[in-house]
């Protein structure tokens, strides 16, 4: 059994389209691929002038390969990666037979994707009780029993900020093979301790992970995800993607993060955030409003709060925006606040604390 097998028939055998620059790339006189004979007005350097040479940035790939350790046939670049879950919803699940399976609360993009592709969403609630943790056991018994494709795996996750501990993903992947890909959504995992598994993913097996350059790289605005998996799963996966998913200056920022010398500055930066959650999760602890301040290993932290629809406005009222994660279940009354510089950490404990006076 490999990874291939989870995806949907019909499209195992679909060859995608080939571009004109894909099929003769090199030449002086560039007359294939229907662009332009001159520079944009908007752009006189002539950078955004032709198609890229390849679906995939090779360059960039391969400097993600190596920022996760993995082969670069492991790697598929995508918009983000939101991208890189709908593409997986969409290569496994078959509409009105297939359902992926989550752990609420947690991350809302996999079961708009699945809603989207005409596939159920099954849960398996994190246990509140144990720090909002997987439970694995409950997760494999209805994988085996559902017609289940992919499990999500968020660690550490959001909104809560715990971790998984590898172990158990990893059985829970074993468990699964053949049936389903277990998914693990690495988006914040620079601010944890726990080591990526994105190496495992990049053998043979139905282990996939997907990390991001828009949290710890600061490049949200770009839209550059990966997915670590099975090199004939990327494979088919470059197949179902668009043509030329990553926009030229989108690939050129994400190869300057990639450059040593701010990968060194991203993690001092990286560093600085997790000194402040540590500091934030004091000063909230302080506070007599706050209920619980859930352990997180992420760039936020969320708390419980007598009072969190007030705190809410109270922040908003001062221009400070945070997150109501309220309508998640079994976060009633939680806000999740964004680890921020530590001047804007301030300001934020200002409020709180100036709030707790009044009341
Ligand atoms: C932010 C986030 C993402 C989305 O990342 P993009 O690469 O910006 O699409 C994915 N998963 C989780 C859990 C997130 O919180």
């Amino acid at each position: 059994m490999s990874a291939l097998d989870l995806v949907r028939t019909e499209l195992r055998q679909l060859r995608g389209y080939s571009s004109a620059r894909m099929e003769a790339s090199g030449g002086r006189v560039l007359l294939n691929a229907n662009e332009s004979p001159w520079p944009g007005i908007a752009d006189p350097d002539g950078t955004l002038q032709r198609y890229p040479d390849a679906q995939q940035p090779a360059d960039l790939v391969a400097g993600l390969a190596d920022l996760y350790g993995v082969p670069a046939a492991n790697v598929l670049v995508a918009r983000g990666s939101d991208e890189c879950i709908d593409l997986l919803t969409r290569a496994t699940c078959r509409a009105g037979v297939d359902a992926v399976l989550v752990s609420p609360p947690t991350f809302a993009m996999y079961a708009v994707c699945a809603g989207i592709q005409g596939a159920s969403v099954l849960n398996v609630p994190l246990d509140p009780a144990r720090d909002f943790a997987p439970d694995f056991r409950r997760l494999r018994e209805v994988a085996l029993a559902e017609t289940v494709k992919l499990v999500y795996v968020c660690t550490p996750n959001n909104p809560t900020g715990g971790i998984a501990p590898a172990e158990p993903v990893l059985a829970l992947a074993r468990e699964l093979a053949g049936r389903a890909l277990v998914v693990v959504d690495e988006a914040y995992a620079e601010f944890a301790d726990a080591p990526s598994l994105a190496p495992r993913a990049a053998q043979p097996g139905n282990l996939v992970v997907l990390r991001t350059l828009s949290k710890a790289h600061a490049l949200a605005g770009a839209r550059v995800g990966a997915l670590v998996a099975d090199a004939g799963l990327v494979a088919l996966l470059r197949r179902l993607l668009a043509p030329y998913p990553i926009a030229v200056p989108c690939a050129r920022a994400a190869l300057a993060a990639l450059a040593p010398d701010a990968l060194a500055a991203t993690r001092l930066r990286v560093a600085a955030i997790r000194a402040e959650r540590t500091r934030l999760a004091g000063a909230f602890a302080r506070l007599p409003g706050v209920r619980a301040v859930f352990p997180s290993a992420a760039n936020f932290l969320t708390a419980r709060l007598d009072a969190a629809s007030a705190t809410y406005a109270a922040l908003l009222a001062a221009g400070i925006v945070v997150r109501d994660v309220g309508g998640y279940p079994g976060l009633e009354d939680c806000l999740r606040f964004t680890i921020g510089t530590p001047g804007e950490n301030d300001a934020l404990l200002g409020v709180l604390a100036r709030r707790e006076r009044v009341a």
